[in-house]
């Protein structure tokens, strides 16, 4: 019998096998003709998944937290004034991210559940004088989505830099970078990229390189420096060798096929396998009585699920009961509700049959908890929504 669960959390996701195999192949030198060419063909990939012809693409050894940190420290200048719009606890992450770079940051938050109301942002953006505007495309804590193309079009009109945080959307969620007018879209690459944890990724618009071009004074973050790293991301793509800090040769190894199979599997169509299994991930949370945290199927992720546990049953219980039936889901993350929902994560190589696993042993563990359920009846509705159509 298989012993090891299904992995159904939001990152790190389960990981396709020839992935796996590329990060397990021998190491070769970062500065080989053969590993050069792998990169270079990683950053081309990665403007083409973006939707980035025009944009500078950064890889680094590390996890989303430093691809925010990086556009951070590059884009901020002491006193500089930014606005953090902010669905969760990645959102509040920003924040304190950017004011430890001196920002004056001001926040624009949303009721839990709820998305950005963009009227708002538009008035508070006509009254102050930002530099810089962030939001987070889809926030993990909450499974809230917000509109990326009028956060790109409201920056834009304002004149102000905008950095979307992608970590739990890129390559799941439509991102038109270059078309929606953002600066920064960045991502890790154990989400829906689908390689192992490691690599921090974000595209860099032109604008946003003249913005740092023009910075009064030096980056304080050393490792995130773009002034180290761009001529070395330059160097990949003419092919040529070059050396600031060791790459994550193996990831990067991982990353080339992980991309190829996205372009392979094309954009489009991953979106919609995104779509069709998010609604029939929620059909059947709404079919079994349980309710979800975004308040809107409008706003509502197609990368994870985020529900509510059913009043008077243990989170953690319906989690254990859920993992001995064979899944493993994550626990609540969100302050407010970190021991009252839990999340499922669907996202990057998932199939359909994966979510109706996880449906089935959301049940097992449901009636396990003596949760008033009826066997099935998530299941089929899941089922109802993925052959819809076909
Ligand atoms: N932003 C979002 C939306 C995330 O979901 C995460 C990770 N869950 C991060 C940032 C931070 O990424 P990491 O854990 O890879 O540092």
């Amino acid at each position: 019998m298989k012993k090891r669960p299904l992995l159904m959390i939001p990152g790190p996701i389960e990981f396709d096998p020839e992935v796996l195999h590329a990060c397990g192949a021998p190491t070769v030198s970062h500065v080989s003709a053969e590993f050069i060419d792998t990169f270079g063909r990683c950053l081309e990939r990665m403007r083409t998944v973006w939707g980035a012809p025009n944009g500078q693409p950064i890889l680094l050894a590390g996890s989303g937290t430093l691809a925010m940190d990086t556009a951070g420290a590059n884009l901020i200048e002491p006193g500089d004034r930014a606005l953090v719009l902010s669905t969760g606890v990645f959102g509040d992450r920003y924040a304190d991210l950017l004011s430890r770079y001196g920002a004056q940051v001001m926040v624009v938050g949303a009721p839990l559940g709820e998305t950005i109301d963009f009227s708002e942002v538009d008035t508070v953006l006509k009254n102050g004088c930002f530099k810089l505007m962030t939001a987070t495309h889809v926030d993990t804590s909450t499974g809230v989505r917000i509109d990326a193309e009028r956060f790109g079009e409201l920056a834009r009109a304002h004149g102000v830099l905008s950095i979307l945080d992608g970590v739990c959307s890129v390559a799941g969620e439509p991102i038109r970078q270059d078309a929606w007018g953002i600066d920064v879209v960045l991502t890790a690459s154990q989400k829906a990229i689908g390689v192992p944890p490691g690599l921090a990724l974000l595209v860099v618009s032109e604008a946003a390189l003249a913005a740092f071009e023009s910075r009064q004074s030096a980056t304080t973050n050393y490792y995130a420096d773009w002034g180290q790293w761009i001529p070395i991301m330059h160097a990949y793509e003419e092919r040529r060798p070059s050396y600031f800090g060791t790459p994550a040769v193996n990831l990067v190894a991982a990353l080339d096929v992980g991309l190829e199979q996205i372009l392979t599997e094309g954009l489009r169509q991953r979106e919609d396998r995104h779509r069709r299994i998010g609604s029939a991930c929620r059909a059947a949370l709404t079919a079994l009585g349980l309710e979800v945290v975004p308040t809107s199927e409008d706003h509502a992720a197609n990368t994870l699920s985020a529900p509510r546990c059913p009043p008077g049953i243990r989170c953690a219980n319906l989690l254990t009961a859920v993992r001995e039936a064979g899944v493993t889901f994550a626990g609540g993350l969100h302050p407010e509700i970190r021991t009252s929902s839990f999340r499922i994560g669907h996202m990057g190589s998932v199939r359909e049959t994966d979510v109706l696993t996880a449906v089935a042993a959301l049940e097992t563990g449901l009636l396990a908890c003596k949760a008033p359920v009826q066997p099935g009846v998530g299941v089929a509705a899941a089922q109802r929504v993925l052959t819809a159509g076909s």
